[in-house]
């Protein structure tokens, strides 16, 4: 197992406080990781600062040749990076085979070519006598900060635009699951010049404050909660630096009375506990029409009582544990609330599971109201909550009445209502008839307190890049 951090073109442990890097399946310790010192913080910054100047100078080309060997490189490994994944995170090892890794590889092999057509406004005259061109030139250093929840599918997500766009990074993991990132460090370290990425590990108050707060990096970029969001951004304010968020989520799902039910159950099993609701776009907050509302819930709570989970055999299982002890107590805590308030129902699931790990039961609550906390706040875990509603204009209402804006779904027949409903939403994604699905091509990211920052797609180019416009007189 690779445990060393990657600083300029060399290994090395961190000399400070370790953290307890846990397996959630059993809650046993896999290792102890000692973070990173403010020394060794400086000296990643300051690798990434000389790599930029000769980085920043090669060609879209060249860098677009990097990142496809690069993917070459995971898909070999591609067992090995989704074993460890599984491992260090609990997920299911057919889902980050089969969904995480090739989608990995994608997001490499997108940015290899979009990097090479940047679209831009037409050189030309636009006052006579001058001809002016827009440029699209990298930011400089960014420092690059990921959550627990899919750690090398957010690492490629931050490195691809970013490297891709000319800058040099210093990316850290989740303290929680450091240990794909730091298998990819050695990759990286073989494949890229000397500084281009260095990896590091550590706290977020410790590793993660000094990153933001460093002088030496030009751009911050995060994907985690809305609380350390606007800690990156009081950093940024202090230098007027350029961020990139992506925070929490809590997408509705509006389900009309003429939507295919069946279809509707298949989805919200799959798109409401994939990674055990571990997913700032489960679709976790479900509006149903007056007339599909008890077949709804009585056909949600059959199908998700029976999601496989914490079985031997990994291969049959369908989700995996919460990452920590803590965020299992969570989300028990969110579900006892719920099931104090009378108007409310736990139809299936409820409880954490007895035994080892971190598992929580698949849970569904109907009856829920939209002032219910159940509704308001982000859970992060596999719990979802039914609301029933009559009058096309509550359903939307409430659907925006959140403080969050990344994702959101509506299910019907009806082609001219899905795209009316879905015009009227205040969300960065709106699913029909789906949810969930991600394509390298087109932009993931939020509004509102899910934050800004666009991953994936030529928008997340233009977010690690900065325009500029140079004018030639004749
Ligand atoms: P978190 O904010 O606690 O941690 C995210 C990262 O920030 C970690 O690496 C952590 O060490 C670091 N961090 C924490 N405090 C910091 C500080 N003061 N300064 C600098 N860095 C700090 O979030 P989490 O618990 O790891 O992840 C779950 C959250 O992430 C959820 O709210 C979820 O919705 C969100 N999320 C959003 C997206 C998205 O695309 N919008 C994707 C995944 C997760």
């Amino acid at each position: 197992m690779d445990t060393q951090m990657l600083i300029g073109g060399s290994f090395e442990a961190g000399t400070e406080a370790e953290e307890d890097v846990l397996d959630p399946k059993t809650g046993e310790s896999i290792l102890l990781l000692p973070e990173a010192s403010a020394g060794q913080i400086d000296r990643a910054v300051g690798s990434a600062r000389s790599a930029f100047s000769t980085w920043s100078q090669t060609t879209p080309a060249e860098r677009s040749g990097y990142l496809l060997k690069i993917a070459d490189r995971i898909e070999a490994e591609a067992d090995a990076f989704a074993a460890l994944e599984a491992f260090n995170c609990g997920k299911p090892i057919n889902a980050v085979k089969e969904d995480e890794i090739p989608a990995i590889v994608d997001c490499f092999r997108f940015f290899a070519g979009a990097v090479r057509c940047m679209p831009g406004s037409a050189a030309g005259e636009y006052m006579t006598g001058f001809t002016s061109m827009i440029r699209r030139d990298p930011v400089g250093v960014v420092a690059s900060i990921a959550p627990w929840n899919y750690p090398l599918m957010m690492m490629a997500w931050k490195l691809c635009p970013s490297v891709a766009a000319g800058n040099t990074v210093v990316f850290k993991p989740s303290e929680q699951t450091p240990l794909t990132a730091l298998k990819m460090a050695k990759l990286l370290s073989e494949e890229l010049p000397e500084g281009v990425v260095n990896v590091i590990v550590g706290r977020g108050a410790s590793v993660g404050s000094a990153l933001i707060n460093h002088p030496g990096v030009d751009m911050l970029s995060l994907t985690g909660d809305v609380a350390t969001g606007k800690k990156v951004l009081e950093a940024a304010a202090r230098s007027v630096k350029r961020t990139h968020l992506e925070l929490g989520g809590k997408a509705p799902v509006i389900v009309f009375d003429d939507a295919d039910i069946d279809g509707v159950v298949e989805g919200l099993k799959a798109f409401g506990f994939y990674n055990a609701g571990q997913d700032c776009t489960a679709a976790c907050r479900i509006y149903a029409g007056d007339k599909v509302y008890e077949k709804l819930v009585a056909d949600l709570t059959g199908s998700v009582a029976t999601i496989r989970y914490a079985e031997d055999d990994d291969s049959v299982n369908e989700i995996g544990p919460l990452i920590s002890l803590r965020q299992r107590d969570r989300v028990a805590s969110f579900v006892e609330r719920a099931a104090e308030q009378s108007h409310m129902e736990i139809t299936t699931g409820g409880s954490p599971r007895d035994g080892r790990g971190f598992f929580f039961e698949p849970t569904v609550i109907a009856g829920a109201l939209q002032s219910d906390e159940i509704v308001r706040r982000e859970v992060f875990g596999p719990v979802v909550s039914i609301t029933r509603f009559s009058d096309t204009d509550d359903a939307v209402n409430w659907a925006n009445d959140s403080e969050y804006g990344l994702a959101s779904s509506i299910w019907t027949k009806d082609v001219s209502k899905a795209m009316a409903t879905a015009a009227r939403l205040q969300y960065g994604c709106t699913w029909i008839n789906t949810h969930f699905m991600l394509v390298s091509e087109m932009p993931h990211g939020g509004l509102k307190q899910s934050g800004y920052g666009k991953d994936l797609s030529l928008y997340a180019l233009e977010d690690y890049s900065t325009v500029r416009h140079v004018m030639i007189a004749h």
